[in-house]
């Protein structure tokens, strides 16, 4: 059966085209506009994709080689995310079922970034630790089947990737500040200078000490030398790179153990770090694990996750009806 997904929660207007639960297309269209103000401007992004989804969903159809009369059943991000955005995507997806008269499916996004996992071979068994690492999220989630996923720990405040994005607003660094940090980090030495670990009770996280202990550092080092940041970018980007990586595995491989797991997974925009990924497959070796890293094109906000999520929610005819609305805070269940 052919679906077609569309995904508009934050800054990316996606869509998606998956035919028997093989992914065809996925159309990303990535809004710049964001740039010159440092992060995303809610009502830049609705309007953006009021204007790129009809070209996106043309496109991913061509490439899928498919007319929208071969659709069987259209899916979308109903949450969570910013609810301008999600409002274009959520309204496009109801008029298109309406108007062809096929199925509605909503999808979580962040049961979504989990289930990119499964658009590749080789995919995870059931039940399999994800640590799920977004723009607005840090989660550790025990996932027993496609459709039931258990939250194990998640963030008390910053998610992880506002902390790579903050630090590098407070380098100079243009935005999205995760991909610079990665560049210099793989540069720098990870050792050169300290930052505390926050202790955090059970599997929970806590990244708001480490973004507030790094504002101190430079603003002392500044102070002292006021070239500091730009000579030693390199090594500051990889010593903070380094402690946020490593409180996050640090509960990853604390939750393989009590959950006798043996099968680890890694999701969401920070899922492309460098650091990370080379970090977890060392983990995976010394604790004889099974480690799965997504292609990069899946991990940041992509509708092919939101299509293989649909995928398997049409195999148990979780269908929706029109009634649906955007939840910009919508649980992982
Ligand atoms: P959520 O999924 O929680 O709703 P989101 O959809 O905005 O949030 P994603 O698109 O999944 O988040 O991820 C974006 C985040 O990933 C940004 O914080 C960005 O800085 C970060 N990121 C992207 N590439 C890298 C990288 N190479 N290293 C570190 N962080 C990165
Ligand atoms: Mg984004
Ligand atoms: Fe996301």
């Amino acid at each position: 059966q052919v679906i077609l997904a569309i995904e508009s929660s934050c800054d990316e207007t996606s869509a998606s085209v998956i035919i028997n639960g093989e992914v065809k297309s996925n159309i990303v269209s990535t809004q710049v506009i964001h740039e010159k103000y440092g992060g995303v401007v809610p009502e830049l992004a609705s309007r953006a994709h009021q204007q790129h989804i009809l070209p996106v969903v043309e496109t991913a159809l061509k490439q899928a080689k498919v007319t929208k009369n071969d659709v069987a059943a259209v899916a979308f991000t109903r949450g969570p995310g910013l609810l301008g955005s999600l409002l274009v995507g959520t309204s496009f997806a109801k008029s298109f079922a309406l108007a062809l008269n096929i199925p509605l499916i909503e999808v979580n996004h962040m049961q979504a970034h989990i289930l990119a996992h499964f658009i590749d071979e080789p995919k995870p068994q059931f039940p399999f630790i994800c640590l799920t690492v977004s723009g607005g999220h840090t989660q550790l989630v025990l996932v027993k089947s496609p459709l039931k996923m258990e939250i194990i720990g998640e963030t008390k405040d910053d998610a992880v990737g506002e902390a790579f994005d903050k630090a590098a607003k407070m380098l100079g660094l243009p935005y999205p500040g995760g991909p610079m940090i990665d560049k210099y980090a793989s540069e720098g030495n990870p050792e050169a200078f300290e930052f505390p670990i926050s202790e955090m009770p059970g599997f929970s996280y806590s990244f708001s000490g480490i973004k507030t202990a790094l504002l101190y550092f430079l603003q002392k080092r500044v102070n002292e030398d006021p070239d500091f940041i730009d000579n030693n970018m390199a090594d500051i980007c990889a010593s903070f790179q380094q402690t946020l990586i490593t409180m996050l595995l640090q509960k990853l491989r604390k939750a393989t153990r009590q959950y006798k797991v043996k099968q680890i997974a890694i999701a969401g925009g920070v899922a492309v770090n460098s650091g990370l990924r080379n970090e977890i497959q060392k983990l995976a070796e010394k604790e004889d694990l099974e480690v799965f890293i997504p292609q990069f094109q899946y991990c940041t906000d992509n509708a092919a996750m939101i299509a293989m999520a649909a995928h398997f929610k049409y195999l148990e005819n979780e269908f929706t009806d029109q009634k649906v609305s955007a939840m910009p805070r919508y649980a992982l269940h």
